[in-house]
């Protein structure tokens, strides 16, 4: 049973691809630069010190959002992760408990490979920070 219509090429071609970016802060175009040290491809512009990953659409997010963003993605399984190390040295700022998982961040930033980030080990807790 082959169905061979003339619709092949419909909806196959994925997400559009958006050829040409501007920079956020000086609206001048952005050209493509490889970074060598993260071996990313980079979107910067000449004009001013605006950078961006070309694989993401997104716009570079500030630091904060970032670190948001990481924590709420911090599921609170992970307190019963046994491979996960524990320290009693972070006492929960919430509830006072004395136990922690904790974990680097998931990130690919170099600057920020060497956060941590706490679990509260108390089930009726489970609050993260970072430090
Ligand atoms: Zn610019
Ligand atoms: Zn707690």
């Amino acid at each position: 049973m082959s169905q061979r219509g003339n619709d092949d090429t419909i909806g196959s071609d994925g997400p559009s691809f958006v050829g040409i970016k501007f920079c956020q802060e000086c609206n001048n175009m952005l050209y493509p630069k490889e970074d060598k040290n993260q071996k990313v491809l980079m979107y910067g512009c000449r004009n001013c010190e605006f950078r961006t990953l070309a694989e993401s659409s997104c716009i570079y997010v500030n630091k904060i959002m970032h670190e948001i963003d990481e924590l709420t993605h911090i599921v609170a399984d992970v307190t019963s992760d046994p491979t996960l190390p524990r320290t009693e040295e972070h006492p929960c700022p919430k509830c006072q408990n004395r136990e922690a998982v904790f974990f680097q961040a998931q990130t690919r930033r170099a600057e920020e490979e060497m956060r941590l980030y706490y679990v509260c080990t108390n089930q009726q807790c489970t609050h993260r920070w970072t430090e």
